[in-house]
């Protein structure tokens, strides 16, 4: 029996590829210094995996950015205005992940949307009516030669040909099936060119195999393969699907002439019945994916054993594989030397999940896997008893009743009362939360954090902060005002600390997009609140000024959805606990005299099951209660926000409603406008805060550019309901540019206001 790996990490396991392409960008180290960078942590992981015992260890899993946006500029899918820049290819590739401003132009990034059912984010391939598809790379035939300049074979993994398709816009009038020759042709070259080359396998990434597929995609998918694998020749070609089962073309894609098939046994409910209700070819090798690749709690070997035994009745050939690329785990528990042995033996991260499959292998290739020592040693793991159960929140959680979930009185009422008691202008002006988080910022939390300074200096840097910041939008002329976020790392991280329940870590950084890394909390044990967690800070904020401060929360769907959850209780379960304790803070706010709460759900539809079935029996009947219960017991005329990052909630507009928030901002920038139109005919009742210009990019943007925005805006969202906002939070960017781009922002709303 081999292992396999679908994908490694490649930031670094001390971020370093983000350093480097930082001081890269910043003019601090040449092209040259960040690609040798690039060199060595690839060597690096691919060293790790190979001294671990991985039989199949995957190349061009290395990124810059994303790999969906190696695939486009692999096949020459660049549009044209970052063509038109002339840039060298490293550079082009840069503007197209993070947009361009300087001497050779003014372009802004291509979108960026969830990958799949993950917190990671792809560039979204944009395919014009000119675009040419070809093999316009080198990327993943050099890595592959590279890697074998250091003695190791690698199956190199490219995104296949139909999740591409999927997943990139067609801004022109041409559609999939003017592409799909060239398309055709191009993977074909690719599997020619590793034949020259010599490589044993390659790998095709499907995720999108386990999406609800309509007969058309079957039809382009068997198009699509029995062309492409023609050209096979000796490469050995493995079609790898992961975050859920292929239930819709399962008998399509067995009945081709794949080498390899590769399944996902963790998210794939449906996986193992697929196989023994219509069978898995004999010439096949079946990858199976039995190692987590999205959870960071070490694998339960008897479970795995068994899955894999009961398979093997059914499969001749089996390979051990990850659920996922790994690339969604951080990289060792080595480095986490404040945690104690009692929790990091339950841990594994992408080094010990290695292990975890050459011990798998070990068992299994043995006469009696129940008795080899790595089995027991992990039973003993499993037996322990390990969860610090609160018995009070199981009751608490328990004891809720449907009035728990429902605010009085209703929206229309509650949108009157505050009107007339906020007495804001119309296109009332604000921003999602944090401001810069500039290097004192993140000095001041990091000397604290390593006992440099006392609390008290901590805390009066932190005011000083706020007191400016204040003051800066104050002058600005905002209209709903912040406090900045100086105390906060992550907008989860910082929850995950002051609640009871979580571990945190010190170096579990895991890839959001291009350089951004976040280092998601553990949920350990049940989650209450010990005492107030930001009520000092935004008392102090809003004693500063006469106009209302947001009192800021992040809501118990995105502290969930951005932690590694539990498995021991349901995820609703947990959902309630944490909302519960959010509620308290909610309250405690409001009797402080905050008006305005803002409780973030950045990341409500990241978990949005993948298929439509499940969306509401496994998710939305849990998550959008969750939310309901943090704010339901509030006065009529304190206003509830919340946030969230990426406005792609057209087929959940409902269940956003149903969240009964009085206002929501969200990410509208990067996408077209599309969103607003299905709000207004879905009778949206929420007032809304669509952002006029994007955040992740350093780019200011101008006024007459926004007011434009706005007036499109306008067409759609009437006046009194539409609010003026960024896209999200600001902590990542640069202090000069946010004031020009606020600037900026309250200029357009001010001309639109006068004209209305
Ligand atoms: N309030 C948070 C901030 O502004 C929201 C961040 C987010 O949506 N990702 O940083
Ligand atoms: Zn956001």
């Amino acid at each position: 029996m081999k292992t396999s790996v679908i994908g490694y990490p490649r930031v670094g396991a001390f971020r370093e590829l983000k350093f480097a392409t930082e001081e890269y960008l910043n003019n601090n180290i040449t092209k040259k210094e960040l690609k040798s960078e690039a060199l060595r942590l690839r060597r690096t992981h691919w060293n790790v995996q190979k001294e671990k015992g991985i039989d199949f260890i995957s190349s061009n899993d290395f990124s810059f950015c994303d790999n969906l946006l190696d695939t486009a500029v692999l096949l020459n899918v660049v549009p044209n205005r970052y063509k038109a820049l002339k840039l060298d290819a490293l550079d082009e590739y840069f503007a197209m992940a993070r947009g361009y401003q300087g001497e050779k132009g003014d372009v802004k990034a291509l979108a960026m949307k969830k990958w799949f059912n993950t917190n990671y984010h792809y560039m979204v391939p944009e395919i014009e009516d000119e675009t040419r598809i070809f093999i316009a790379g080198t990327k993943p035939f050099d890595e592959y030669v590279e890697a074998n300049g250091f003695g190791i074979e690698t199956k190199p993994v490219i995104i296949g040909p139909f999740t591409f398709l999927k997943l990139a816009r067609f801004t022109g009038r041409k559609t999939v099936n003017d592409y799909t020759d060239d398309i055709v042709r191009a993977y074909s070259d690719i599997l020619n060119r590793f034949n020259a080359l010599g490589a044993e396998w390659i790998q095709f990434d499907e995720p999108y195999f386990v999406m609800d597929l309509c007969e058309e995609d079957i039809m382009l998918i068997n198009k699509l393969y029995y062309q492409i694998l023609s050209a096979k020749g000796n490469t050995k070609v493995l079609l790898q699907t992961y975050f859920g089962d292929t239930r819709d073309c399962y008998s399509e894609i067995t009945k081709m002439p794949f080498d390899g098939v590769g399944l996902d046994f963790i998210e794939g409910k449906g996986s193992f019945d697929l196989i023994k209700s219509l069978s898995f070819p004999e010439d096949k090798i079946l990858f199976a994916g039995i190692v987590n690749g999205k959870n960071i709690w070490r694998n339960n070997y008897s479970y795995t054993v068994g899955l894999i035994t009961k398979l093997g009745k059914y499969c001749k050939n089996i390979v051990l594989n990850t659920s996922c690329s790994l690339l969604h785990v951080p990289y060792t528990v080595k480095n986490e030397n404040a945690l104690s042995y009692e929790y990091t033996k339950h841990l594994a991260f992408a080094e010990e999940k290695l292990e975890e499959l050459f011990e798998l292998k070990t068992i299994l290739s043995s006469n009696e896997p129940a008795s080899a020592l790595e089995y027991r040693e992990n039973q003993k793991l499993f037996n322990e008893s390990r969860i610090n159960e609160k018995k009070n929140i199981h009751a608490t959680v328990s004891a809720l009743s449907k009035d728990d979930f429902i605010r009085h009185p209703n929206f229309e009422e509650r949108e009157k009362i505050q009107k007339a008691v906020l007495d804001l202008p119309l296109l009332p002006t604000t921003t999602i939360g944090s401001f810069p988080q500039t290097k004192d910022v993140k000095e001041n939390r990091a000397d604290y954090k390593r006992g440099e300074i006392t609390f008290k200096e901590y805390t009066e840097f932190n005011r000083r902060k706020i007191a400016e910041c204040i003051a800066m939008q104050d002058r600005i002329g905002l209209d709903v005002l912040v406090h900045g976020e100086f105390e906060r790392n992550d907008m989860v991280e910082y929850f995950g600390e002051k609640l009871d329940g979580f571990l945190f870590t010190q170096k579990a950084w895991v890839q959001s997009y291009g350089t951004r890394c976040v280092k998601p909390p553990i949920i350990w044990g049940d989650v209450c609140r010990v005492k107030p967690m930001t009520v000092d800070y935004a008392v102090y904020a809003q004693s500063l000024t006469k106009k209302y401060v947001k009192g800021m929360l992040t809501g118990p769907v995105t502290i969930l959805n951005w932690s590694f959850p539990r498995e021991d209780i349901s995820l609703k379960d947990c959902a309630f606990q944490i909302a519960l304790a959010i509620r308290d803070e909610v309250l405690d706010l409001e009797a402080n005299g905050i008006k305005i709460i803002q409780i973030d759900e950045a990341a409500i539809r990241e978990k949005l099951p993948l298929r439509r079935s499940d969306w509401h029996s496994e998710y939305l009947d849990w998550a959008i209660p969750a939310f309901r219960l943090v704010h339901s017991s509030v006065k009529p005329e304190t206003q509830i926000h919340t946030h969230m990052c990426y406005s792609e909630f057209e087929d959940i507009i409902k269940d956003i409603d149903d969240m009964d928030a009085d206002v929501i901002t969200f990410e509208a920038a990067r996408s077209d406008l599309g969103i607003v139109d299905a709000l207004m005919e879905a009778g949206f009742k929420t007032e809304v805060g669509p952002g006029v210009y994007d955040i992740h990019s350093p780019r200011i943007p101008s006024v007459s550019e926004i007011e434009d925005v706005l007036l499109k805006m306008l067409e759609k969202i009437p006046k009194e309901k539409l609010w003026v906002n960024p896209d999200c939070g600001l902590k990542t960017r640069g202090e000069e540019e946010t004031v020009c781009s606020l600037e900026n922002l309250t200029a357009a709303a001010r001309n639109i206001r006068r004209s209305l």
